[in-house]
């Protein structure tokens, strides 16, 4: 055989091992659930079919809190509001209320899933957004309050006590979805890969394809979407965002966001520009916790949401506010990278949070 033959065949041979023994490429799938531009990534063995499996449960989850399907938990829960009657639920809608509503009386109604009427009233995010009267939001207020909102937890029911009222699972939802993905994409033992729900959920596992760790980028909340704010590296964790861009519109040179604050009935005015909060894998719920949180966090603003932060075990977080201040708690001081020179970091001045 030719020397330049054989040549030709090792160099084959080489490659044939080198893609047998080599690394498994990423899988990739998008698609709008939840409202939102999904994308699932994941490594190994089973990833397109941890992958399909996902899609599938996200849009079975979108089924039972979307409030445009008739016959959603949710929609059902507003059609029976103030008549008396228990809503028999999913025990997954079940669940995400139940957590709502301890964290709806851990932070005082700062988070409360029973500001849609109010949700409905401003419409941020829609094409009739508008500023509403004091009359109409005087109305509204009627018709919220987390307290009104009763839970059976032996029967997985709930009703709601006035007529008029609703729940909103926009703060909840997304981070509940990646906590169920992360779960899908262990039972087909993925242990690398990347859960993005429209990058305000997150779930981050292992390594990227370059066996680094994953590294997200925080949107900087005044310039426009590719201008971050700083990156941080994940690995095993969940992460959530919400902030003051997402959705809003402007009027009379105010902005109006889509956070609102349920005891004023006004977009949240706490300071706070946007918040990122991260959780453990071992926390529970982790996902969906980091997505109530960031929303929480944001209407209780930065000094009074830093310090609630702080008394929660595995979950850590960093708020930008209007001062171009970035407050952290847990390590988040040091995990972020690439901070932007526009921000720097708040200064405890003596106190502890
Ligand atoms: P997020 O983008 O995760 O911060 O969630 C915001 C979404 O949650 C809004 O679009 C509303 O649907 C809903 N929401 C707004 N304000 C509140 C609040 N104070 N508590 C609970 N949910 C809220
Ligand atoms: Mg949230």
């Amino acid at each position: 055989m030719p020397v330049k033959k054989i040549a030709v065949y090792l160099l084959l041979l080489v490659l044939c091992l080198c893609a047998g023994c080599g690394e498994q490429s990423d899988v990739k799938k998008s698609d709008i659930v939840l409202d939102t531009a999904v994308t699932l990534t994941a490594r190994g063995k089973d990833a397109q079919a941890a992958i399909d499996e996902s899609m599938a449960r996200l849009k079975n989850i979108d089924n039972m809190v979307n409030p445009n399907v008739p016959d959603s938990d949710v929609s059902k829960l507003a059609q029976n509001a103030g008549n008396g009657q228990w809503v028999a639920l999913q025990p997954e809608t079940y669940k995400m209320l139940a957590v709502a509503q301890d964290y709806a009386r851990k932070t005082n109604g700062a988070f409360d899933v029973t500001t849609k009427p109010l949700v409905d009233l401003w419409g941020i995010g829609t094409d009739h957004a508008k500023v509403p009267t004091p009359a109409e939001l005087a109305e509204v207020q009627k018709k919220i309050g987390w307290q009104k909102l009763e839970l059976d937890e032996a029967k997985q029911s709930a009703r709601l006590m006035q007529k008029g009222m609703g729940v909103d699972l926009g703060g909840v939802a997304k981070g509940f979805a990646a906590d169920e993905v992360r779960k899908i994409y262990a039972r087909h033992g993925i242990k690398d890969g990347l859960i993005n729900l429209g990058s305000s959920s997150m779930y981050a596992l292992g390594v990227n394809q370059e066996g680094k760790a994953w590294h997200i980028g925080l949107r900087h909340p005044r310039k426009d979407s590719s201008e971050k704010m700083a990156v941080l590296p994940l690995k095993n964790e969940a992460l959530s965002t919400s902030g003051d861009y997402e959705r809003f519109f402007e009027a009379g040179g105010m902005r109006y966001h889509h956070i609102l604050d349920p005891r004023t009935g006004w977009p949240a005015k706490s300071g706070a520009m946007s918040v990122t909060i991260v959780a453990a894998d071992n926390v529970e719920d982790g996902g969906m916790l980091t997505d109530i949180l960031s929303t929480a966090v944001f209407v209780l603003g930065p000094e009074q949401g830093a310090r609630f932060l702080s008394s929660q075990e595995g979950i850590e977080g960093a708020i930008t506010d209007g001062r171009y201040q970035l407050w952290t708690t847990g390590n988040m001081a040091t995990e972020l990278l690439e901070v932007s020179p526009d921000f720097h970091f708040w200064q405890e001045s003596g106190e502890t949070l």
